[in-house]
């Protein structure tokens, strides 16, 4: 495959841009390197670059990306919000309209907040969650990642019940110090580091299914016990659905597994493909909140018209009967195609699907927390991302993304797919 043009832009991007990218996983550092390729233009399920190849898309942007690109409703939505203006810094009905639209597909919203992504989502739900248990510490589950504030690029320390370490220079130890990590899917360190730290936990946070290490769901019963255990210390359940709202269903996981969280953080598909973020929870917790409660968060374009008409549009595609019929039937072909054809090529892997996202991972052992992700073939999975691009396909450039379906996917990509799939395997044995 030609590529030459995306060559050139990235050599120009690296004198410019730092490492070349906005976000540093474009640079396929995850996967041995490699020159990005560089997308002209994206519909439906499809992209063209920029030396006109055209590609089957399963990155889905990272996930917000649900009903295929430049899907007409939502592009008509943007376009007449750009036509109107695209910020104003004044209230719009459509904040209003968006609200009420997330607060009735997610009952445990009893209020809700935009920002601009998940970062700031989850970042502003802990600063609620320590103004209202007015505790410090948080625990998080390793692996999971919940964007880029200091709180949250907290490595794990050496057990279960031991403070972190920062996992990004910048990061002062003292915020370290307030973070304590331990394995999703295992109740007996969670309990652990709850009864050393307990009155000291503003927030439990965590992916009721898991989309950072690979598609992960929560084994039977784990959820419920986070809440309990949690609560019973008198800490807050913040569940980040920047990934999960909206993916699997029209709503959250936390409606999918049964379980309600006290605070929800939001992103990715509610933007329609716009930045954006939201949380939100309940009423005495949200009206911390600035102007009602002590604790601050602002944004020049929280709210903005042009995000808000593209997630009340993206929902509005999303609520239609049939489409999560659709991801998931798909997925199910994608995930048995893809196992048939690893067992007859002899290569042994495991695949976590939930609806149409899925997770392809080199080993024999099962995936359910981010040890397990961890420890598959790293190398394997560059070779298959990189054979897999040549011939058209393009996944997300890391063994611990996931796969992501959209509307616009066909029986007919999925063959596609699969028959790259088929010569990929047989290049890796052969
Ligand atoms: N939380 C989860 C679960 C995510 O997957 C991400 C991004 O990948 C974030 C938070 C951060 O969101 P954003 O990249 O919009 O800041």
């Amino acid at each position: 495959m030609n590529i030459h043009t995306s060559e050139t832009l990235f050599k120009e991007a690296e004198e410019h841009i730092v490492g070349g990218v906005n976000s540093p996983s474009r640079a396929y550092k995850g996967v041995g390197g490699g020159t990005p390729v560089y997308m002209k233009k994206g519909e439906g399920s499809r992209f063209i670059d920029v030396d006109d190849n055209e590609y089957i898309d399963f990155l889905g942007a990272y996930g917000p990306i649900i009903t295929g690109h430049a899907h007409p409703h939502i592009t008509s939505a943007i376009k007449t919000a750009a036509e109107n203006g695209v910020l104003y810094g004044t209230p719009t009905s459509l904040e209003n309209e968006f609200a009420k639209k997330i607060k009735s597909a997610i009952p445990s919203l009893d209020k809700v907040r935009f920002v601009n992504s998940g970062t700031e989502a989850v970042m502003t739900t802990i600063r609620v969650a320590r103004a209202y248990t007015g505790r410090n510490k948080i625990i998080k589950f390793s692996g999971c990642y919940h964007g880029h504030s200091d709180l949250v690029l907290v490595a794990a320390g050496s057990g279960p019940a031991t403070l972190g370490t920062p996992d990004s220079a910048g990061i002062p130890a003292s915020i370290a110090e307030d973070v304590i990590t331990v394995p999703f899917n295992e109740i007996a360190p969670l309990k652990e580091a709850l009864k050393r730290f307990g009155d000291e936990i503003a927030a439990v946070l965590v992916e009721p299914i898991v989309g950072n290490f690979g598609i992960v769901t929560p084994k039977e019963g784990f959820l419920e016990q986070v809440n309990d255990l949690t609560h019973e210390t008198g800490g807050l359940v913040i569940y980040d659905e920047v990934i999960t709202a909206f993916r699997f269903n029209y709503g959250s996981a936390q409606n999918l597994v049964g379980v309600e969280p006290d605070m929800t953080a939001m992103g990715k598909i509610i933007g329609g493909g716009l930045p954006i973020g939201a949380y939100g929870g309940r009423v005495d917790i949200m009206e911390q909140v600035a102007p009602l409660g002590p604790a601050y968060q602002a944004g020049t374009m929280a709210g903005n018209p042009a995000s808000m008409a593209a997630g009340i549009a993206c929902l509005e595609v999303l609520e239609k009967p049939g489409v999560y019929d659709h991801l998931d039937n798909l997925g199910a072909q994608l995930e048995k195609g893809i196992a048939e054809r690893a067992s007859s090529h002899g290569i042994p892997v495991q695949i976590n699907r939930l609806g149409g996202a899925l997770t392809v991972y080199f080993t024999d052992h099962p995936v359910e927390n981010y040890e397990d992700a961890e420890n598959t073939d790293g190398e394997k999975f560059a070779s298959f991302f990189h054979s897999m691009l040549e011939k058209g396909i393009n996944l997300a450039p890391s063994k611990f993304e996931a796969w992501f379906l959209t509307t616009a996917h066909t029986e007919e990509d999925i063959r596609i797919t699969l028959e790259a799939v088929d010569s990929t395997f047989a290049e890796m044995t052969g």
